[in-house]
């Protein structure tokens, strides 16, 4: 499992997830910030920092929304 981090952050990136990930697994991307899923321990720092409310855990994820954890998934293939 691991948290996702939808659009809403496109319009924000404010990058407070950034400070507060204890293993280091979030990256800016092109248009947003991304979690690596792989790396992700769950610990929910992320989701109470963001001030958009745009992190998600994966299983909460509705399916128009799935397409952000292959965006992620993709992203940290590279
Ligand atoms: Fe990092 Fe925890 Fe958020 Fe996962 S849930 S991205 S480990 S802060």
């Amino acid at each position: 499992m691991a948290f996702v981090i939808l659009d809403p952050c496109r319009q924000e990136q404010s990058a407070e997830c950034l400070t507060v990930c204890p293993v280091d697994c979030i990256e800016k991307g092109p248009e947003q910030y991304y979690i690596d899923p792989d790396v992700c321990i769950d610990c929910a720092a992320c989701k109470s920092v963001c001030p958009v409310d745009a992190i998600v855990e994966e299983y909460d994820l509705t399916p128009d929304q799935e397409t952000y954890l292959e965006q992620a998934e993709e992203f940290f293939a590279k």
